[in-house]
C-alpha cells in the first residue's frame, strides 16, 4: 500500500477514538488510502479551489485530499466523536483544513467557499446523499455555486442520476440532474471497500453544471415530474390530468398515450414551459 503521510493507520485512529461506526449515521468508513486517494484524484486540480467533504468521518478521504494537494479544504461533520481525530489531521496539515461540527443539510455553500471556486467531494452517508444532491442542483440561481461534484452513492442511485430515457432508472432526479448538469459514473466501489460493509455495490459519480441550461421554471418543472413519475406506468393523459392533462400535452406536440419514461429531458422542459405559461 502507498504510503501519503506520517499520520498514523485509520485502524488505529478508529479504536484510539472509540469510533465504532453507526449505522444511523450511515457511517460505513473507508480504510484503503489507495482508494480514498483515487477518489481524491477525481476532483483533481485541488489546489485553486476550496474542496468541501462532507461527512469527513475518521479521515479517510480527508487524508487522501490533502495529500493530493488540497490547500484549502473544508470538512462539515455530525459527529462529534469524529473532531478530536480531525483535529489531528488538522494539526499535520498547518493552515489547510478547516472542520466544521455541523448538519450538512443546514450549511450555507456561499459562507463556505468565500470567493474562490468550489469543489465538493465526499463518500456521503447513504441516508442523507440524495438529499444533498438536491439541495445542489434544485436551486433557484444557476449556474450554482460549485464547479463540480465527485460523490460517493450506492450504485442504484447512482444510476437513477445518469438515467436515460426508457430505462427502468430513468425518473426525476435524472431528468433534473440531465437538466441542468452533466453526471458521469466513473467507478463501482465494491462493498467490501467498506468498514463495515454495506448491503449494496456503491459507485463514484461526477458532476459538472451545464453552463446554459434550457431555461425552465424549476417548480413547474417539479410539478410536471412528480406527477407523471408519480403514476409512471399510465399514460400522461391520466398523470397529468391535474395539470391540465391532454390539453397540455397537445400544446406540446406529446402524444397523451405515451409514459412519463419515454419522455426526453427536453420534452419535459417543454411541458413545464407550457404549464409555466398557465401558473
Ligand atoms: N468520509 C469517511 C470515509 O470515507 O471513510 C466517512 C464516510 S461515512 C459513509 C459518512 C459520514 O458522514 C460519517 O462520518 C457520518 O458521521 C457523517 N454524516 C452523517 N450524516 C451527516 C450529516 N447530516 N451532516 C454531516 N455529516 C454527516
Amino acid at each position: 500500500m502507498s504510503v501519503l503521510d506520517d499520520l498514523p493507520p485509520l485502524r488505529d485512529v478508529i479504536a484510539r477514538h472509540d469510533l465504532a461506526p453507526r449505522k444511523q449515521l450511515g457511517q460505513n468508513f473507508l480504510l484503503d488510502l489507495n482508494l480514498t486517494s483515487k477518489i481524491a484524484r477525481q476532483a483533481a486540480p485541488l489546489a485553486d479551489a476550496t474542496i468541501l467533504e462532507i461527512g469527513p468521518g475518521p479521515g479517510g478521504l480527508t487524508r487522501a485530499l490533502l495529500a493530493n494537494g488540497a490547500e484549502q479544504l473544508v470538512v462539515v461533520e455530525k459527529d462529534p466523536r469524529c473532531i478530536p481525530a480531525l483535529d489531528e489531521i488538522a494539526a499535520y496539515y498547518p493552515g489547510r483544513l478547516r472542520i466544521i461540527e455541523a448538519d450538512a443539510l443546514d450549511m450555507d455553500l456561499a459562507a463556505i467557499a468565500g470567493d474562490r471556486p468550489l469543489k465538493i467531494v465526499a463518500n456521503l452517508p447513504y441516508n442523507v446523499g440524495t438529499q444533498l444532491l438536491l439541495n445542489w442542483i434544485a436551486v433557484e440561481a444557476w449556474p450554482p455555486r460549485w464547479q463540480s461534484l465527485t460523490l460517493m452513492f450506492q450504485k442504484e442511485v447512482a444510476e437513477r442520476i445518469v438515467a436515460k430515457p426508457d430505462t427502468d432508472h430513468y425518473g426525476r432526479l435524472a431528468v433534473l440532474a440531465g437538466w441542468r448538469t452533466h453526471a458521469r459514473i466513473l467507478f463501482d466501489v465494491p462493498a467490501q471497500a467498506f468498514t463495515p460493509p454495506p448491503k449494496v455495490t456503491s459507485a463514484i459519480v461526477h458532476v459538472t453544471p451545464s453552463l446554459a441550461p434550457f431555461p425552465a421554471s424549476l417548480t413547474a418543472l417539479e410539478t410536471v415530474t412528480a406527477a407523471a413519475f408519480g403514476q409512471r406506468r399510465k399514460m400522461l393523459r391520466q398523470s397529468l390530468k391535474p395539470l391540465g392533462g391532454e390539453s397540455l400535452l397537445d400544446r406540446v406536440g406529446i402524444d397523451p398515450r405515451r409514459r412519463a419514461e419515454t419522455l426526453s429531458v427536453e420534452e419535459f422542459l417543454a411541458l413545464a414551459n407550457a404549464l409555466g405559461r398557465d401558473e
